[in-house]
């Protein structure tokens, strides 16, 4: 009998035994899921950051931790955590997120919001180029950025890429390194951020990138609140240099009432429900990986401690 912790916050509890109860049936494992049990009794951790537990010490025999969640931020520098750490990559979580760039992108391109906006009998043609006539550039080209890339490519966007190490996508004029940063943005007229939380990536959106952009771009970040500079960002919409926002993510959450982004007109704020981890697919990765590790094969998807994603 294998012993898994479900160590999310505990209103989880619900959406998640069937499916992982399921998705462990169809792997062959047997397996006792619990909320709760005796830390040294525990075999692997199901686990969201949101969870009560913080301290890993006592969990002794454990062989693994699961996280449910892409971004690892709130746990990669847990210094208690000494087993290996994978994140959440799943179809539902990419199906998600390029359903959620796509969408906003074209809200962009298309201008909707304009339209939106002149309802009242004023027939003005505003007539937007052809996708394959704007720059879209995506921060990012990991298992989200990826996929967004290669979507937006398919609906004949000019679309760039950016990462940390050289990539080759196909349709995807693909940059890299903090050179590649700069010609990345140059010109950009949607900017789409899908980059981790870590150290290296802090502030990757600030007055003098944001100022590479083309005059009146869209950002869109679903990424994480750390990668733009909120001051840099309000002053470049108030200049007119970035034209829209649509924000998913901050650096405190939920987002405070007070805070300028949910009065501003140019601003879009989403809840962080960009891509939400879903309970179906991601009990199947999570089963996949519990069984690998029984079996004495590699992780899926282990998370890189010193590069902090
Ligand atoms: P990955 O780890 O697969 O990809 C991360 C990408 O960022 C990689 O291409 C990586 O480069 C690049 N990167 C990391 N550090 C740097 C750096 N210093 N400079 C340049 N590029 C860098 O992550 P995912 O695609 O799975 O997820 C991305 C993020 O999306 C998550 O970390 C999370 O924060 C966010 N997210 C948000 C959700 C929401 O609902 N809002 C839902 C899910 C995720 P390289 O390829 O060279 O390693």
């Amino acid at each position: 009998m294998i012993n898994v912790l479900f160590a999310a916050h505990p209103d989880r509890w619900a959406a998640y035994e069937t499916p992982l109860r399921t998705a462990f049936d169809k792997a062959g494992l047997s397996v006792d899921l619990r909320q709760e049990f005796a830390p040294d009794q525990v075999d692997y951790i199901v686990y969201a950051p949101n969870s009560p537990l913080q301290d890993f010490t006592p969990y002794t025999r454990t062989k693994a931790v699961l996280n449910l969640w892409a971004g690892v931020e709130k746990i990669v520098g847990n210094s208690t955590l000494t087993q290996p750490l994978a994140r959440m990559v799943d179809f539902g979580l990419r199906q998600g997120m390029l359903e959620w760039v796509t969408g906003h992108t074209l809200r962009y391109h298309l201008e909707i919001d304009y339209f939106l906006a002149h309802q009242s009998g004023d027939w003005k043609p505003l007539v937007p180029p052809l996708a394959r006539d704007r720059k879209v550039t995506v921060l990012g080209l990991g298992e989200l950025g990826t996929a967004c890339a290669q979507a937006l490519a398919g609906l004949g966007f000019d679309v760039t890429g950016w990462s940390r190490s050289a990539k080759t996508i196909p349709g995807i004029r693909s940059l890299h390194g903090a050179a590649g940063l700069n010609e990345a943005l140059t010109g950009a007229e949607i900017v789409a951020l899908l980059l981790p939380n870590t150290p290296a990536t802090e502030n990757t959106l600030n007055t003098d990138t944001l100022a590479l952009l083309a005059p009146g771009a869209a950002v869109i970040n679903p990424g994480r609140g750390p990668l733009i500079d909120d001051d840099a960002l309000l002053a470049a919409l108030d200049s007119g240099q970035v034209g829209r926002a649509t924000l998913d993510v901050f650096r405190v959450e939920p987002l405070p009432a007070d805070h300028p982004y949910w009065a501003h007109p140019k601003v879009t704020v989403t809840p962080h429900i960009a891509s939400e981890t879903r309970p179906e697919t991601a009990s199947e990765v999570i089963a996949e990986n519990i069984r690998r590790s029984e079996a004495g094969e590699e992780l899926l998807f282990l998370v890189d401690r010193d590069l902090g994603y």
